[in-house]
Protein backbone atom coordinates (compact mmCIF):
# COMPACT_ATOMS: atom_id res chain seq x y z
CA UNK A 1 0.00 0.00 0.00
CA UNK A 2 1.23 3.02 -1.40
CA UNK A 3 2.04 5.97 1.23
CA UNK A 4 -0.16 9.17 0.43
CA UNK A 5 0.80 11.19 3.52
CA UNK A 6 3.47 13.98 3.64
CA UNK A 7 6.76 11.90 4.24
CA UNK A 8 8.26 12.28 8.18
CA UNK A 9 11.57 14.01 8.15
CA UNK A 10 13.30 11.13 10.10
CA UNK A 11 12.38 7.11 10.80
CA UNK A 12 13.73 5.13 13.09
CA UNK A 13 13.80 1.25 11.87
CA UNK A 14 13.38 -0.54 15.15
CA UNK A 15 12.71 0.28 18.78
CA UNK A 16 15.39 -1.14 20.94
CA UNK A 17 17.09 0.51 23.29
CA UNK A 18 19.02 2.15 20.44
CA UNK A 19 16.10 3.00 18.67
CA UNK A 20 14.47 4.64 21.59
CA UNK A 21 17.97 6.31 22.55
CA UNK A 22 18.30 7.62 19.56
CA UNK A 23 14.18 8.93 19.03
CA UNK A 24 15.01 10.60 22.62
CA UNK A 25 18.26 12.41 21.74
CA UNK A 26 16.95 13.40 18.31
CA UNK A 27 13.80 15.20 20.07
CA UNK A 28 16.30 16.64 22.80
CA UNK A 29 18.80 18.09 20.79
CA UNK A 30 17.77 18.56 17.53
CA UNK A 31 14.43 19.29 18.06
CA UNK A 32 13.01 16.74 15.61
CA UNK A 33 10.21 14.31 16.59
CA UNK A 34 10.94 10.90 14.72
CA UNK A 35 8.74 8.32 13.98
CA UNK A 36 9.95 4.67 15.20
CA UNK A 37 8.70 1.80 13.54
CA UNK A 38 9.36 -1.62 15.53
CA UNK A 39 8.72 -5.00 14.39
CA UNK A 40 7.74 -6.74 18.09
CA UNK A 41 3.63 -6.43 18.73
CA UNK A 42 4.60 -4.81 21.97
CA UNK A 43 6.84 -4.65 25.42
CA UNK A 44 6.01 -7.31 27.88
CA UNK A 45 7.31 -6.80 31.20
CA UNK A 46 9.23 -9.75 33.13
CA UNK A 47 10.74 -10.84 30.01
CA UNK A 48 14.67 -11.75 29.09
CA UNK A 49 17.87 -11.54 30.90
CA UNK A 50 19.89 -8.44 31.82
CA UNK A 51 22.66 -6.45 30.65
CA UNK A 52 25.46 -3.81 32.27
CA UNK A 53 25.49 -0.39 32.14
CA UNK A 54 28.81 1.94 31.89
CA UNK A 55 29.87 5.43 32.68
CA UNK A 56 30.29 6.39 28.63
CA UNK A 57 26.38 5.16 27.85
CA UNK A 58 25.21 6.25 31.27
CA UNK A 59 26.47 9.80 30.14
CA UNK A 60 24.71 9.90 26.94
CA UNK A 61 21.01 9.07 28.95
CA UNK A 62 22.28 12.35 31.39
CA UNK A 63 22.64 14.52 28.69
CA UNK A 64 19.24 13.70 27.01
CA UNK A 65 17.67 14.18 30.55
CA UNK A 66 19.10 13.25 34.05
CA UNK A 67 15.58 12.02 35.21
CA UNK A 68 15.68 9.19 32.70
CA UNK A 69 18.84 8.22 33.67
CA UNK A 70 17.90 8.29 37.50
CA UNK A 71 14.94 6.11 36.34
CA UNK A 72 17.73 3.80 34.82
CA UNK A 73 19.82 3.26 37.80
CA UNK A 74 16.52 3.16 40.26
CA UNK A 75 15.54 0.14 38.02
CA UNK A 76 19.13 -1.74 38.38
CA UNK A 77 22.00 -2.31 40.74
CA UNK A 78 25.21 -0.80 41.42
CA UNK A 79 28.21 -3.08 40.69
CA UNK A 80 30.63 -1.52 43.44
CA UNK A 81 32.69 -4.68 42.73
CA UNK A 82 34.83 -6.80 40.28
CA UNK A 83 35.55 -9.93 41.34
CA UNK A 84 37.55 -12.43 39.19
CA UNK A 85 37.61 -15.92 40.70
CA UNK A 86 38.01 -19.79 40.50
CA UNK A 87 34.97 -22.30 40.17
CA UNK A 88 35.47 -23.01 43.64
CA UNK A 89 35.09 -19.47 44.98
CA UNK A 90 39.15 -18.81 44.86
CA UNK A 91 39.01 -15.35 44.68
CA UNK A 92 42.33 -14.00 42.32
CA UNK A 93 41.57 -10.21 41.73
CA UNK A 94 38.94 -7.99 43.11
CA UNK A 95 39.09 -4.28 42.05
CA UNK A 96 36.58 -1.13 43.15
CA UNK A 97 34.23 -0.35 40.11
CA UNK A 98 34.83 3.01 41.25
CA UNK A 99 37.57 3.47 38.75
CA UNK A 100 35.39 3.24 35.61
CA UNK A 101 33.50 6.23 36.83
CA UNK A 102 36.21 8.23 38.34
CA UNK A 103 35.68 11.13 36.78
CA UNK A 104 31.76 11.40 37.53
CA UNK A 105 30.83 9.50 40.55
CA UNK A 106 27.23 9.51 39.08
CA UNK A 107 27.91 7.38 36.35
CA UNK A 108 28.63 4.41 38.60
CA UNK A 109 28.17 0.75 36.26
CA UNK A 110 25.00 -1.18 37.03
CA UNK A 111 23.34 -4.38 36.26
CA UNK A 112 20.10 -4.19 34.83
CA UNK A 113 16.84 -6.27 33.53
CA UNK A 114 16.50 -5.03 30.17
CA UNK A 115 13.14 -4.89 29.60
CA UNK A 116 13.47 -2.35 32.65
CA UNK A 117 15.93 -0.93 31.01
CA UNK A 118 13.90 -0.49 27.55
CA UNK A 119 10.29 0.18 29.63
CA UNK A 120 12.38 3.48 31.14
CA UNK A 121 13.06 4.33 27.67
CA UNK A 122 9.62 3.59 26.70
CA UNK A 123 8.18 6.04 28.88
CA UNK A 124 10.24 8.66 28.47
CA UNK A 125 9.44 7.86 24.68
CA UNK A 126 5.62 8.26 25.27
CA UNK A 127 6.50 11.35 27.66
CA UNK A 128 7.94 13.41 24.93
CA UNK A 129 5.30 12.23 22.38
CA UNK A 130 7.25 9.94 19.89
CA UNK A 131 5.23 7.68 17.85
CA UNK A 132 6.55 4.57 17.97
CA UNK A 133 4.54 1.48 15.93
CA UNK A 134 4.44 -1.85 16.88
CA UNK A 135 3.94 -5.05 14.47
CA UNK A 136 5.84 -3.00 11.72
CA UNK A 137 8.71 -5.05 10.69
CA UNK A 138 10.89 -3.67 7.80
CA UNK A 139 11.39 -5.26 5.07
CA UNK A 140 12.81 -2.96 1.72
CA UNK A 141 14.19 0.20 1.80
CA UNK A 142 14.10 1.75 -1.78
CA UNK A 143 15.74 4.90 -3.03
CA UNK A 144 13.65 7.26 -5.28
CA UNK A 145 15.22 8.26 -8.33
CA UNK A 146 13.58 11.72 -8.95
CA UNK A 147 14.02 13.22 -5.28
CA UNK A 148 15.53 12.55 -2.06
CA UNK A 149 13.06 10.52 -0.37
CA UNK A 150 13.10 6.96 0.65
CA UNK A 151 10.17 4.43 0.79
CA UNK A 152 10.77 2.00 3.95
CA UNK A 153 8.42 -1.12 2.98
CA UNK A 154 7.07 -2.82 5.78
CA UNK A 155 6.25 -6.91 6.03
CA UNK A 156 2.50 -6.10 6.09
CA UNK A 157 2.63 -4.55 2.47
CA UNK A 158 1.97 -0.47 3.48
CA UNK A 159 4.98 1.62 3.29
CA UNK A 160 6.14 5.14 4.37
CA UNK A 161 8.28 7.95 2.76
CA UNK A 162 11.38 9.44 5.03
CA UNK A 163 13.97 12.22 4.07
CA UNK A 164 16.18 10.74 7.01
CA UNK A 165 16.05 6.48 7.52
CA UNK A 166 18.40 5.65 10.87
CA UNK A 167 18.46 1.77 10.70
CA UNK A 168 18.66 0.49 14.73
CA UNK A 169 17.44 -2.46 13.87
CA UNK A 170 19.80 -5.10 15.87
CA UNK A 171 22.49 -7.47 14.90
CA UNK A 172 20.14 -9.11 11.62
CA UNK A 173 19.71 -5.45 9.96
CA UNK A 174 17.20 -5.51 7.12
CA UNK A 175 18.46 -1.96 6.51
CA UNK A 176 21.69 -3.03 6.41
CA UNK A 177 20.73 -6.11 4.49
CA UNK A 178 19.38 -3.89 1.60
CA UNK A 179 21.86 -1.14 2.20
CA UNK A 180 25.09 -3.07 2.35
CA UNK A 181 23.79 -6.84 1.64
CA UNK A 182 26.41 -8.94 -0.03
CA UNK A 183 29.31 -7.54 1.30
CA UNK A 184 29.52 -9.29 5.04
CA UNK A 185 28.55 -12.35 6.13
CA UNK A 186 27.33 -12.80 9.90
CA UNK A 187 30.00 -15.26 11.35
CA UNK A 188 29.69 -17.58 14.22
CA UNK A 189 32.56 -17.20 16.75
CA UNK A 190 32.17 -20.04 18.10
CA UNK A 191 31.00 -19.45 21.75
CA UNK A 192 27.75 -20.56 22.88
CA UNK A 193 26.00 -18.19 25.79
CA UNK A 194 23.63 -19.71 28.49
CA UNK A 195 22.03 -16.89 30.66
CA UNK A 196 19.29 -16.80 32.75
CA UNK A 197 18.00 -14.68 35.27
CA UNK A 198 17.10 -15.96 39.65
CA UNK A 199 15.57 -14.82 42.03
CA UNK A 200 18.35 -15.99 44.10
CA UNK A 201 20.71 -12.99 45.61
CA UNK A 202 24.20 -13.43 45.43
CA UNK A 203 26.27 -13.63 48.90
CA UNK A 204 28.69 -11.27 47.72
CA UNK A 205 28.46 -7.56 46.39
CA UNK A 206 29.61 -6.96 42.83
CA UNK A 207 30.11 -8.60 39.40
CA UNK A 208 31.78 -11.90 39.24
CA UNK A 209 34.31 -14.16 36.87
CA UNK A 210 34.49 -17.38 37.74
CA UNK A 211 36.36 -19.68 35.33
CA UNK A 212 36.70 -23.39 35.35
CA UNK A 213 39.42 -25.82 33.60
CA UNK A 214 37.29 -28.86 34.52
CA UNK A 215 34.07 -26.96 32.95
CA UNK A 216 36.04 -25.70 30.33
CA UNK A 217 34.03 -22.72 30.71
CA UNK A 218 34.05 -19.05 31.57
CA UNK A 219 30.86 -17.38 33.29
CA UNK A 220 29.76 -13.98 35.18
CA UNK A 221 27.64 -13.51 37.60
CA UNK A 222 26.02 -9.57 38.57
CA UNK A 223 23.10 -8.66 40.40
CA UNK A 224 20.62 -6.54 38.83
CA UNK A 225 18.76 -5.80 42.21
CA UNK A 226 18.84 -6.51 46.11
CA UNK A 227 16.91 -10.26 45.49
CA UNK A 228 17.76 -11.39 41.99
CA UNK A 229 20.92 -11.83 40.02
CA UNK A 230 21.91 -12.46 35.92
CA UNK A 231 24.03 -15.20 34.71
CA UNK A 232 25.71 -16.08 31.85
CA UNK A 233 27.77 -19.36 30.91
CA UNK A 234 30.53 -19.34 27.96
CA UNK A 235 30.98 -22.36 25.99
CA UNK A 236 32.81 -22.91 23.36
CA UNK A 237 31.15 -24.57 20.92
CA UNK A 238 32.16 -25.76 17.98
CA UNK A 239 30.30 -24.63 14.75
CA UNK A 240 29.05 -28.15 13.88
CA UNK A 241 27.95 -28.93 17.09
CA UNK A 242 26.24 -25.60 17.92
CA UNK A 243 22.48 -26.52 17.44
CA UNK A 244 21.60 -22.78 16.06
CA UNK A 245 17.77 -24.04 16.08
CA UNK A 246 17.79 -23.65 19.60
CA UNK A 247 19.14 -20.16 20.11
CA UNK A 248 16.97 -17.81 21.33
CA UNK A 249 14.58 -17.72 24.21
CA UNK A 250 13.98 -20.96 25.91
CA UNK A 251 10.48 -21.84 27.44
CA UNK A 252 10.52 -22.17 31.10
CA UNK A 253 11.20 -26.67 31.07
CA UNK A 254 13.92 -26.40 28.47
CA UNK A 255 15.81 -23.46 30.44
CA UNK A 256 15.21 -25.53 33.43
CA UNK A 257 16.50 -28.40 31.84
CA UNK A 258 19.21 -27.16 29.90
CA UNK A 259 20.52 -25.36 33.47
CA UNK A 260 19.75 -27.91 35.47
CA UNK A 261 22.17 -30.23 33.28
CA UNK A 262 24.80 -27.54 33.39
CA UNK A 263 24.80 -27.10 37.44
CA UNK A 264 24.86 -31.15 37.89
CA UNK A 265 28.05 -30.74 35.54
CA UNK A 266 29.08 -27.90 37.95
CA UNK A 267 28.65 -29.90 41.29
CA UNK A 268 30.46 -32.82 39.93
CA UNK A 269 33.82 -30.12 38.81
CA UNK A 270 33.20 -28.46 42.40
CA UNK A 271 32.05 -25.18 41.97
CA UNK A 272 31.23 -23.19 44.94
CA UNK A 273 27.26 -23.60 45.85
CA UNK A 274 26.85 -19.99 45.24
CA UNK A 275 27.35 -20.69 41.82
CA UNK A 276 25.09 -23.32 41.36
CA UNK A 277 22.18 -22.52 43.33
CA UNK A 278 20.95 -19.48 41.10
CA UNK A 279 20.70 -22.25 38.18
CA UNK A 280 18.24 -24.35 40.48
CA UNK A 281 15.72 -21.57 40.35
CA UNK A 282 16.39 -20.12 37.04
CA UNK A 283 14.18 -17.98 34.87
CA UNK A 284 14.10 -16.55 31.51
CA UNK A 285 16.28 -18.83 30.15
CA UNK A 286 18.18 -17.73 26.70
CA UNK A 287 20.68 -19.21 25.00
CA UNK A 288 22.61 -16.73 21.97
CA UNK A 289 25.75 -17.50 19.69
CA UNK A 290 27.76 -14.78 19.48
CA UNK A 291 28.33 -13.78 15.86
CA UNK A 292 30.14 -10.91 14.35
CA UNK A 293 30.12 -9.30 10.69
CA UNK A 294 33.23 -10.77 8.87
CA UNK A 295 34.26 -8.25 7.64
CA UNK A 296 32.85 -5.56 9.59
CA UNK A 297 31.15 -2.54 7.62
CA UNK A 298 33.60 0.04 6.11
CA UNK A 299 31.08 2.13 6.00
CA UNK A 300 27.68 3.45 7.86
CA UNK A 301 25.77 5.58 6.19
CA UNK A 302 24.85 4.88 2.61
CA UNK A 303 22.64 6.41 -0.02
CA UNK A 304 22.66 8.67 -2.70
CA UNK A 305 22.85 11.70 -1.01
CA UNK A 306 24.19 9.31 2.21
CA UNK A 307 21.01 9.51 4.21
CA UNK A 308 20.23 6.15 5.85
CA UNK A 309 22.39 5.89 8.46
CA UNK A 310 23.11 2.73 10.30
CA UNK A 311 23.24 3.23 14.89
CA UNK A 312 24.04 0.27 16.87
CA UNK A 313 24.10 -3.19 16.86
CA UNK A 314 22.87 -2.77 13.10
CA UNK A 315 25.94 -1.24 11.98
CA UNK A 316 28.20 -3.15 14.36
CA UNK A 317 27.08 -6.47 16.46
CA UNK A 318 29.45 -7.27 19.59
CA UNK A 319 30.95 -9.77 21.59
CA UNK A 320 29.71 -8.72 25.03
CA UNK A 321 32.57 -9.61 27.29
CA UNK A 322 34.00 -6.18 28.43
CA UNK A 323 29.24 -5.20 28.70
CA UNK A 324 30.08 -2.56 25.78
CA UNK A 325 27.54 -3.68 22.99
CA UNK A 326 24.83 -1.36 23.58
CA UNK A 327 26.63 1.19 25.33
CA UNK A 328 28.75 1.42 21.81
CA UNK A 329 25.28 1.97 20.08
CA UNK A 330 24.07 4.89 22.76
CA UNK A 331 27.68 6.48 22.33
CA UNK A 332 27.26 6.22 18.01
CA UNK A 333 23.48 8.12 18.81
CA UNK A 334 25.20 10.89 21.16
CA UNK A 335 27.92 11.34 18.73
CA UNK A 336 25.72 11.79 15.58
CA UNK A 337 22.77 13.73 17.25
CA UNK A 338 25.44 16.47 18.25
CA UNK A 339 26.68 16.03 15.05
CA UNK A 340 23.65 16.80 13.52
CA UNK A 341 23.09 19.88 16.52
CA UNK A 342 26.04 21.60 15.55
CA UNK A 343 26.12 20.85 11.42
CA UNK A 344 22.72 20.73 10.25
CA UNK A 345 20.45 22.22 12.78
CA UNK A 346 20.20 26.39 12.93
CA UNK A 347 17.56 26.23 15.30
CA UNK A 348 16.10 23.58 17.16
CA UNK A 349 13.32 21.57 14.95
CA UNK A 350 15.02 23.24 11.80
CA UNK A 351 16.91 20.44 10.43
CA UNK A 352 18.49 21.15 7.11
CA UNK A 353 20.97 18.40 5.09
CA UNK A 354 22.78 21.17 3.16
CA UNK A 355 26.05 19.66 5.91
CA UNK A 356 24.35 16.11 6.11
CA UNK A 357 27.51 15.00 4.25
CA UNK A 358 30.02 16.42 6.45
CA UNK A 359 28.29 15.12 9.73
CA UNK A 360 27.63 11.82 8.65
CA UNK A 361 31.54 11.90 7.31
CA UNK A 362 32.18 12.79 10.70
CA UNK A 363 30.18 10.26 12.49
CA UNK A 364 31.77 7.47 10.37
CA UNK A 365 35.27 9.08 10.90
CA UNK A 366 34.68 8.74 15.08
CA UNK A 367 33.16 5.88 15.47
CA UNK A 368 34.08 3.46 12.92
CA UNK A 369 37.62 3.09 14.72
CA UNK A 370 36.23 3.54 17.97
CA UNK A 371 34.15 0.87 17.76
CA UNK A 372 36.52 -1.60 16.17
CA UNK A 373 39.00 -1.04 19.05
CA UNK A 374 36.43 -1.64 21.67
CA UNK A 375 35.36 -4.97 19.77
CA UNK A 376 39.23 -5.61 19.94
CA UNK A 377 39.11 -5.38 23.63
CA UNK A 378 36.19 -7.35 24.05
CA UNK A 379 37.92 -10.07 22.11
CA UNK A 380 41.03 -9.74 24.09
CA UNK A 381 39.12 -9.93 27.64
CA UNK A 382 37.17 -13.54 26.16
CA UNK A 383 40.67 -14.76 25.00
CA UNK A 384 41.99 -14.16 28.51
CA UNK A 385 39.20 -15.85 30.06
CA UNK A 386 39.38 -18.75 28.34
CA UNK A 387 42.64 -19.34 28.80
CA UNK A 388 41.60 -19.36 32.31
CA UNK A 389 39.83 -22.77 31.21
CA UNK A 390 42.99 -24.24 30.00
CA UNK A 391 45.13 -25.94 32.18
CA UNK A 392 48.12 -24.83 30.11
CA UNK A 393 48.00 -21.10 30.17
CA UNK A 394 45.64 -20.73 33.76
CA UNK A 395 48.44 -19.92 35.58
CA UNK A 396 49.98 -17.43 33.54
CA UNK A 397 47.16 -15.95 32.84
CA UNK A 398 45.50 -15.61 36.73
CA UNK A 399 49.51 -13.82 37.15
CA UNK A 400 49.00 -11.52 34.86
CA UNK A 401 45.42 -11.06 35.54
CA UNK A 402 46.53 -9.79 39.27
CA UNK A 403 49.42 -7.70 38.19
CA UNK A 404 47.14 -5.87 35.89
CA UNK A 405 44.66 -5.41 38.41
CA UNK A 406 47.11 -4.13 41.00
CA UNK A 407 48.99 -1.64 38.58
CA UNK A 408 45.67 -0.50 36.96
CA UNK A 409 43.16 -0.71 39.91
CA UNK A 410 41.09 -2.97 37.42
CA UNK A 411 41.89 -4.76 34.39
CA UNK A 412 42.99 -2.27 31.71
CA UNK A 413 40.88 -3.69 29.19
CA UNK A 414 37.96 -2.00 30.74
CA UNK A 415 38.88 1.79 31.03
CA UNK A 416 38.96 2.54 27.18
CA UNK A 417 34.93 1.28 27.26
CA UNK A 418 33.82 2.79 29.73
CA UNK A 419 35.82 6.30 30.85
CA UNK A 420 35.14 7.47 27.03
CA UNK A 421 33.42 11.28 26.74
CA UNK A 422 31.65 11.29 23.54
CA UNK A 423 31.28 14.79 23.87
CA UNK A 424 34.30 15.72 24.20
CA UNK A 425 35.54 13.79 21.15
CA UNK A 426 32.61 15.60 19.24
CA UNK A 427 33.71 19.16 20.23
CA UNK A 428 37.34 18.54 19.31
CA UNK A 429 35.97 17.00 15.61
CA UNK A 430 33.84 20.27 14.99
CA UNK A 431 37.05 22.55 15.88
CA UNK A 432 39.03 20.62 13.76
CA UNK A 433 36.43 20.77 10.73
CA UNK A 434 36.03 24.74 11.33
CA UNK A 435 39.20 25.21 11.75
CA UNK A 436 40.16 23.21 8.16
CA UNK A 437 37.44 25.37 6.46
CA UNK A 438 38.58 28.73 7.21
CA UNK A 439 41.83 27.52 6.18
CA UNK A 440 40.20 26.51 2.89
CA UNK A 441 37.88 29.83 2.73
CA UNK A 442 41.17 32.10 2.91
CA UNK A 443 43.05 29.55 0.59
CA UNK A 444 39.54 30.46 -1.51
CA UNK A 445 40.11 33.72 -1.00
CA UNK A 446 43.57 34.03 -1.53
CA UNK A 447 43.13 32.00 -4.86
CA UNK A 448 40.37 34.33 -5.85
CA UNK A 449 42.66 37.47 -5.30
CA UNK A 450 45.10 35.82 -7.16
CA UNK A 451 43.14 35.41 -9.86
CA UNK A 452 41.71 39.47 -9.73
CA UNK A 453 45.34 40.08 -9.71
CA UNK A 454 45.67 37.69 -12.96
CA UNK A 455 43.00 39.76 -15.25
CA UNK A 456 44.07 43.18 -14.12
CA UNK A 457 47.90 42.57 -14.53
CA UNK A 458 48.20 39.20 -16.49
CA UNK A 459 50.17 36.03 -16.42
CA UNK A 460 53.32 36.85 -14.81
CA UNK A 461 55.21 34.91 -11.73
CA UNK A 462 55.20 37.39 -8.65
CA UNK A 463 58.39 37.53 -6.47
CA UNK A 464 57.03 37.03 -3.42
CA UNK A 465 54.64 34.25 -4.75
CA UNK A 466 55.25 31.14 -2.50
CA UNK A 467 54.35 28.92 -5.83
CA UNK A 468 53.67 28.83 -9.16
CA UNK A 469 49.97 28.03 -8.20
CA UNK A 470 50.14 31.30 -6.43
CA UNK A 471 51.06 33.18 -9.77
CA UNK A 472 49.07 35.92 -10.97
CA UNK A 473 46.63 33.73 -13.36
CA UNK A 474 43.66 35.31 -15.30
CA UNK A 475 40.89 33.96 -13.22
CA UNK A 476 39.38 33.37 -17.08
CA UNK A 477 42.45 31.10 -18.21
CA UNK A 478 41.79 28.98 -14.58
CA UNK A 479 38.22 28.60 -15.20
CA UNK A 480 38.75 27.58 -19.04
CA UNK A 481 42.11 25.45 -17.95
CA UNK A 482 38.72 23.31 -15.14
C1 LIG B 1 24.80 -12.36 26.25
C2 LIG B 1 24.87 -10.91 25.96
C3 LIG B 1 25.26 -10.03 26.95
C4 LIG B 1 25.34 -8.67 26.70
N1 LIG B 1 25.74 -7.84 27.70
C5 LIG B 1 25.85 -6.51 27.47
C6 LIG B 1 26.23 -5.61 28.51
O1 LIG B 1 26.49 -6.02 29.64
N2 LIG B 1 26.32 -4.29 28.22
C7 LIG B 1 26.04 -3.81 26.96
O2 LIG B 1 26.15 -2.60 26.75
N3 LIG B 1 25.67 -4.64 25.96
C8 LIG B 1 25.56 -5.96 26.17
N4 LIG B 1 25.18 -6.80 25.18
C9 LIG B 1 24.94 -6.25 23.83
C10 LIG B 1 23.58 -5.59 23.71
O3 LIG B 1 22.58 -6.48 24.11
C11 LIG B 1 23.35 -5.12 22.29
O4 LIG B 1 24.49 -4.48 21.79
C12 LIG B 1 22.17 -4.14 22.25
O5 LIG B 1 20.99 -4.79 22.66
C13 LIG B 1 21.98 -3.57 20.85
O6 LIG B 1 20.87 -2.72 20.84
P1 LIG B 1 20.16 -2.36 19.46
O7 LIG B 1 19.01 -1.50 19.83
O8 LIG B 1 21.17 -1.89 18.48
O9 LIG B 1 19.66 -3.76 18.89
P2 LIG B 1 18.54 -4.70 19.51
O10 LIG B 1 18.57 -4.70 20.98
O11 LIG B 1 18.69 -6.01 18.80
O12 LIG B 1 17.19 -4.02 19.05
C14 LIG B 1 16.77 -4.04 17.72
C15 LIG B 1 15.27 -3.76 17.67
O13 LIG B 1 14.86 -3.73 16.32
C16 LIG B 1 13.73 -4.58 16.13
N5 LIG B 1 13.79 -5.08 14.77
C17 LIG B 1 14.55 -6.08 14.27
N6 LIG B 1 14.34 -6.21 12.96
C18 LIG B 1 13.43 -5.28 12.60
C19 LIG B 1 12.83 -4.92 11.37
N7 LIG B 1 13.11 -5.56 10.23
N8 LIG B 1 11.96 -3.89 11.37
C20 LIG B 1 11.65 -3.21 12.52
N9 LIG B 1 12.19 -3.53 13.71
C21 LIG B 1 13.08 -4.54 13.75
C22 LIG B 1 13.87 -5.66 17.19
O14 LIG B 1 12.61 -6.24 17.48
C23 LIG B 1 14.46 -4.87 18.35
O15 LIG B 1 13.46 -4.28 19.15
C24 LIG B 1 25.05 -8.17 25.41
C25 LIG B 1 24.65 -9.04 24.40
C26 LIG B 1 24.56 -10.39 24.67
C27 LIG B 1 24.13 -11.32 23.59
Amino acid sequence: MEDQSEPCQCLIAGGGIVGLVLALALKKHVGITAEVYERAEGFADDVGAALGMYANGLRVLRDIDPKLMEAIKDAGRPYGYRRWERHDGTEIAVASEDVLSADDSELCSLGIRRWRLQKALYNAVKDAGIPLHFSKGISNVIERDDDDRIQVVFADGTSRYTELLFGADGGKSAVRETVAGGTYEIKYTGVTCLMGMSDCPSPQEGISFPTSEQTQCHAVYFPTGTDEQCFQIHIPTKEDEADKTNWGNLSAVEGQEEFARVAETMKKDGWHQRYIDPLHRVEHAVKVGFCLLNPKLERWVYGKNRRIILVGDAAHPPVPYVGQGAQMGVEDVGTLTLLLQNLCCSAPGNLDFKRLDEATKLYEKLRIPRVAMILDCSQQLGKLQESRTKTSDCGLSELLLQGEVMLNDTLPVMFPGATYNYRVEVADAITDLEELRAKLDDRNAFEDLMARAGDIFGEYEHPLAPSSTHSFRPATAVRTAH
